[in-house]
């Protein structure tokens, strides 16, 4: 494989229903960053049926140029079609880097199109830097420059492994949601456009799509929520989650949880903060009753305040937390509602 041939760093750019996800704007806005010691272009690769309309928006926020696949078949997400069709455009243009949100779609393509391009994947990524690797090169090793140095929690977050593809390519990413930030958006922006026709085979199509059901939900989601009142297994029973509801709806807030929450069966699994739920970067995160394992503050050590609750003060929260409240909960929390529905 000649390396030099693979240029430009690629974004799948994530829609559905003709709305592009906010992981494509996030993964061009790391794209940006890591284009520019690589002195290459940012690439958008657009899947979809009658998606042309969505180009303006993915050069705004920092595409120079849109690959469009556009095609009936593409309508909805199936893995056969769209692992084709990116695949295809990984063959047809070698770009140097090609980077997948870890979304429920991404995490189903992103392994799919790297075992038919013949190339790595590392999945769940947190932090992508362009460096040298080995990064800590023995005296006499061989260090290859500008390298697409990967970082992932792994054994359950225990360790921060970073990962390199350094002899092959595309160097390819699955990106957590929620962790790179989308760049201001330049009005007026334009890329170039390149129509691409990967040319469908039937036996692409194992799947056909009978209906589709959404989940309708009037609760904001998680990861837009600018206030967020989230409750561990210290609130102690679904019920009490009363309390936190009471607090959020006083603050104009948003119920969030930890996972002991989820595995006991309280709360849904879409209000999970942490590395196995989401990412969420509020104004401000209470954290009521949870102890601060790791895998819980990966997904929310990045909001601008975080207020802990908890009875222990050794708990870990409160290394990560701008203020903290040692007591019981069910004291403190009916409390606060009180006196900050007086203000
Ligand atoms: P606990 O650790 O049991 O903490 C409860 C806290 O409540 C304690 O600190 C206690 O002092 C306090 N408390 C109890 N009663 C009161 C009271 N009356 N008043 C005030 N404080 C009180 N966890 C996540 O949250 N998100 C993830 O995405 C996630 N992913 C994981 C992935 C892997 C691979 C693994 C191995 C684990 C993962 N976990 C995740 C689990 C994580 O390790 C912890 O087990 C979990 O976060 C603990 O939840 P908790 O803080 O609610 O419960």
């Amino acid at each position: 494989m000649n390396l030099e041939e693979y240029k430009g760093v690629y974004v799948f750019a994530q829609q559905v229903d003709n709305e592009l996800s906010s992981i494509a704007f996030e993964l061009l806005g790391k794209a940006k960053e890591l284009a520019a010691p690589l002195n290459t272009e940012v690439t958008a690769v657009l899947i979809g049926s009658g998606v042309k309309g969505l180009v303006d928006q993915l050069a705004e926020y920092g595409a120079d140029k849109v690959i469009v696949v556009d095609d009936p078949e593409l309508k909805e997400y199936r893995t056969e079609p769209y692992a084709h069709a990116l695949s295809s455009v990984i063959n047809e243009y070698k770009p140097e880097i090609v980077l997948v949100g870890a979304t429920a779609i991404g995490r189903d393509l992103g392994p799919r199109v790297s075992a038919r391009v013949a190339t790595g994947l590392t999945a769940d990524c947190t932090v992508l830097e362009i460096g040298d690797f080995p990064l800590n090169a023995i005296p006499g090793q061989e260090q290859k420059h500008n390298q697409l140095l990967m970082t992932r929690p792994a054994f359950g977050g225990n360790t921060i492994a970073t990962i390199a593809c350094p002899d092959n390519r595309p160097q390819m990413a699955t990106v957590r949601p929620g962790v790179m930030q989308k760049i201001d958006p330049i009005a007026g922006a334009k890329a170039e456009v390149i129509e691409y026709n990967p040319g469908f085979i039937p036996d692409n199509k194992y799947v056909e799509i009978l209906d589709i059901v959404k989940e309708l939900s009037d609760t904001v989601d998680i990861m837009d929520a600018k206030i967020l009142v989230s409750g561990g297994r210290g609130v102690g029973s679904a019920e009490n989650f009363k309390m936190l509801q009471d607090l959020a709806d006083v603050i104009g807030g948003t119920v969030s949880c930890s996972r002991a929450v989820v595995d006991n069966g309280w709360l849904p699994k879409e209000l999970q903060v942490g590395q196995t739920g989401k990412t969420v970067r509020p104004n401000v995160y209470f954290a009521i009753g949870i102890s601060g394992a790791i895998q819980h503050t990966a997904g929310m050590e990045e909001s601008d305040i975080i207020i802990a609750i908890n009875k222990d003060d050794s708990a870990p929260i409160f290394d990560v937390a701008d203020y903290g409240i040692v007591g019981d909960l069910n004291k403190i929390v009916p409390k606060l509602t009180e006196e900050l529905k007086k203000v």
